[in-house]
């Protein structure tokens, strides 16, 4: 199939959902006429769910079904006797043939629909320039956007990097690790291809050892302690055809559930509290009816909106830093500083590619961006991903590289008090001295793996076309190409930290249950409550977050 027929069927298909789905919101959406702001009148029809549900009243109401949201839901609702609401902004992504085909996953980002459209601010660090910061809606949130690399981190991570957090170390979370890789069965590539067997070869001449399964929590060199990982696991099925989001594999095979209600297309504006800061319900706003509805949780709200999405909406709440909700004219309801500060990512830059000498034999697979990893030292700070694709005919390899522990910080803030208005980002990535040295150090690392013998004799040259600066010395020059090429690698966490206990630090947000400082009745479960953003990509710890909140809740609530 061609690429223009490709494009066609994409556009068609996207004018088809927005018609469809214009349609259904309809269907979705509760009435009620009686909007009003006052609190009495919340606490009436909060006082009603007690004796009877109706009322729009339930259990537990999780605020998107992102990728620890749908892990939540589903896991909340398998008692029948708890109802729990799951309200997603975006719409059925399980209907999208696009956002299921794994190897179309980086058409995904184009569909104005799923893709929401966050700015940075300029970045001193990037030259200036202001980047996009993907971030997705819809069922299964970034998970049904995401590359689906499939790794979950370091275990100093969480022994060390986090800080000892009581029920969140390594042995702690292990069986949750084990869990969702069973649930999940992520796809290995193939070691023992040409190609595949090429790239780990050469990185085994720069030091590397080989680690058949990164992911196997009792080997010693892998994800438990760690002197390489070489291999890269994916999120797709064994046939390497369908994406295995979190939405894929923990809400989908229990649809329809009768004590588990889902809205589509409608949008959490705020979070309802009575007066002693008890979460009682939250307004939402209906797409399709263009309405304000009203939803009562008997016994908890769940954030997981994400990291932008989560700490914006408790800002809209009256949950913040007061000096900052006065600018806004928002009233504070309880000074929680941290909200929207600590904000982390990993940065991306694809740095080189070369043709590979051989253009017969076949690639791995199918897929172009089934990579092989790697990932250096035992602390796990760097990563190399290798791309081994095709481009205009030709099969390259090209290399691209990580850095995972930054030192930079930025935040998220509001726009203005508007629910409507996108959030003002500020990743603040490369601000300082620590991780620009970071950065030229990794792109060292690669050069190095890319002069070694083996891949020489994998490749053609590495020239000055598709290799700018590949032999320069001047620091200088590659750091000005850097800050021009370097991106985000959609990897941002942190906005609502988790610390073992609130005295321990005025920035933290959520305590190790996951509840909101100074609050009752409200939880957060999302990549915003990582403390230190981990040594991998980090769609498996938020899988993990979504599913230890969820016991620890059912436990507080039995
Ligand atoms: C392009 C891209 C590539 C990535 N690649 C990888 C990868 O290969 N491997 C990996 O491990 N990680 C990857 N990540 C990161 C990973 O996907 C995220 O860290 C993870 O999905 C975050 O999960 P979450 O539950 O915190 O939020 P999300 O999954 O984003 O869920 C939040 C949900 O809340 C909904 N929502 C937000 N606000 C509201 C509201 N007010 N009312 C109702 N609903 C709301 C959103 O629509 C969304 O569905 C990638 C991310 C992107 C964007």
């Amino acid at each position: 199939m061609n690429h223009n027929r490709n494009g066609k069927i994409f556009v068609n298909f996207f004018i088809l959902t927005i018609l469809f789905y214009s349609a259904i919101a309809e269907t979705y959406s509760f009435s009620n006429n009686n909007f009003d702001k006052n609190l009495h009148w919340h606490n009436t029809n909060y006082k009603k769910c007690s004796s009877q549900f109706g009322n729009n009243c339930y259990d537990y109401i999780v605020v998107g079904a992102g990728t620890a949201g749908s892990i939540l839901a589903r896991k909340l609702s398998d008692n029948p006797r708890n109802k729990v609401l799951l309200i997603e902004q975006g719409y059925w992504l399980s209907l999208n043939p696009v956002v299921q085909n794994a190897s179309q996953w980086h058409l995904v980002r184009l569909d104005p629909l799923i893709e929401r459209g966050y700015i940075s601010t300029a970045q001193v660090g990037f030259g200036n320039r202001s980047i996009p910061v993907p971030r997705a809606q819809g069922t299964g949130g970034c998970n049904s956007m995401n590359a689906m690399v499939f790794l979950l981190g370091n275990r100093k991570d969480f022994d060390e990097r986090w800080g000892k957090i009581d029920g969140w170390s390594w042995n702690d979370l292990s069986p949750y690790w084990d869990s969702i890789q069973e649930t999940i069965s992520p796809t290995q590539l193939d070691p023992k291809h040409p190609i595949m067997h090429k790239l780990l070869k050469g990185a085994i001449e720069i030091g590397y050892k080989y680690n058949p399964n990164p992911n196997n929590l009792n080997s010693k060199q892998g994800q438990g302690g760690v002197s390489a990982r070489i291999l890269m696991a994916k999120q797709i099925s064994n046939n390497y055809a369908e994406r295995r989001s979190s939405w894929n594999a923990y809400i989908q095979p229990i649809l329809p559930r009768k004590n588990l209600d889902i809205l589509v297309f409608t949008q959490v504006t705020k979070i309802l509290f009575n007066k002693n800061l008890q979460a009682i319900g939250i307004t939402t706003y209906n797409v399709g009816k263009k309405e304000y509805v009203h939803f009562y949780s008997r016994k908890e709200v769940i954030l997981s909106a994400g990291v932008f999405d989560t700490p914006k909406l408790l800002l809209l709440s009256g949950i913040g830093p007061c000096n900052e909700l006065n600018k806004y004219k928002i009233k504070c309801l309880a000074n929680v500083q941290g909200v929207g500060k600590n904000l982390q990512d990993h940065t991306f830059i694809k740095i080189w590619s070369a043709p590979l000498r051989d253009q017969e034999t076949p690639l791995p697979t199918n897929i172009f961006g089934m990579w092989g990893a790697l990932a250096i030292e035992e602390n796990g700070e760097y990563y190399h991903g290798l791309d081994v694709g095709e481009i205009n005919g030709k099969k390259i390899i090209q290399i691209y590289a990580e850095t995972f522990h930054y030192k930079s910080r930025g935040s998220i803030t509001l726009l203005d008090k508007n629910p409507f208005s996108k959030p003002v980002i500020d990743p603040n990535l490369l601000s300082n001295s620590y991780d620009i040295n970071k950065t030229l150090h990794s792109i060292k690392i690669a050069r190095t793996f890319l002069s070694t013998k083996t891949i020489s004799e994998l490749t053609e040259d590495f020239n000055e076309i598709n290799t700018p600066l590949f032999h320069t010395n001047d620091e200088k020059k590659l750091l000005e190409w850097i800050q021009q090429n370097i991106k985000s690698d959609a990897h941002p966490s942190s906005t609502c930290t988790m610390g073992n206990r609130f005295q321990d630090d005025k920035m933290i947000v959520v305590d190790r249950r996951l509840r909101v400082r100074h609050t009752k009745k409200l939880r957060i479960a999302d990549a915003s409550i990582i403390p230190n953003l981990i040594s991998g990509n980090p769609n498996q710890i938020t899988m993990i977050i979504g599913l230890k909140a969820a016991d620890m809740i059912l436990e507080d609530n039995s």
